[in-house]
C-alpha cells in the first residue's frame, strides 16, 4: 500500500530545517505532499505562489515528492488527497505543547487521522521561519539557515540584508 504522508505549514518561508524533515520523511514515507496552508493569524512575508514556487524549485522532479496549497481544515485537506498521517516537525521543547494540542484536534475531528512527528537534526534545532525573517529584516546574515534560493529571495525584500563577509566586526 502507498503511504502518503501531507507536511502542512507555513512554509514562510521554507528553511533548512523544513527540508531536514522532509529527507527524513522520505525514509519512512512513499510519497509527502507539502502543503501550505493559509493561516488568517499570521501576516505572511511571501505569497503562497512565492513560497510554493521556492518549494518546487528545491524539490525539482523527485516525483515522490509534491508541493500544494490549501484553505480550511487540514482534516478537510486530507480527506481531498486520500491521506490520513500529518507529518510535523519537532525541534526544542517548545513546539511540543503546541504540536500536542494540534495533534489531538485534529484526532478529535477526524478520528482516522495520525499525526507522525519526527524530530529534527541538532543542526536545525533553533532554525524558525519567524527568527530567520526577523534577523534578515534587520540586515542579519542568514546563510546556511535556508537554501540559496530563498536567500536570493530574502535579499530581494530586505536589501540591507548582506552575507556574512559583509558583516561589521567587533574590533578587538
Ligand atoms: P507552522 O507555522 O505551522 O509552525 P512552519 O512552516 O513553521 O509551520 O513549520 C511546519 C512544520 O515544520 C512544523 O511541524 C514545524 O514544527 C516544522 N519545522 C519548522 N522548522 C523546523 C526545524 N528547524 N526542524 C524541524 N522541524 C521544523
Amino acid at each position: 500500500m502507498n503511504k502518503t504522508a501531507v507536511y502542512p505549514g507555513s512554509f514562510d518561508p521554507v528553511t533548512n530545517g523544513h527540508i531536514d524533515i522532509i529527507n527524513r520523511g522520505l525514509r519512512i514515507f512513499d510519497k509527502i505532499i507539502i502543503a501550505i496552508g493559509s493561516n488568517p493569524t499570521k501576516s505572511a512575508l511571501f505569497t503562497v505562489e512565492e513560497r510554493m514556487d521556492m518549494i518546487r524549485n528545491l524539490i525539482g522532479d523527485n516525483q515522490r515528492l509534491e508541493v500544494d496549497s490549501y484553505e480550511g481544515l487540514l482534516v478537510d485537506y486530507l480527506i481531498d488527497v486520500k491521506a490520513s498521517v500529518i507529518l510535523r516537525g519537532l525541534r526544542a521543547m517548545s513546539d511540543f505543547e503546541y504540536e500536542f494540542q494540534l495533534a489531538l484536534m485534529n484526532r478529535r475531528l477526524d478520528r482516522q487521522v495520525e499525526t507522525a512527528f519526527l524530530m529534527t537534526g541538532s543542526k536545525w534545532f533553533y532554525c524558525n521561519s519567524r527568527i530567520i525573517k526577523e534577523a534578515a529584516a534587520l540586515g542579519g546574515s542568514v546563510r546556511g539557515m535556508v537554501p540559496d534560493e530563498v536567500l536570493r529571495r530574502l535579499k530581494e525584500k530586505f536589501p540591507q540584508l548582506q552575507d556574512a563577509n559583509g558583516r561589521r566586526r567587533r574590533s578587538s
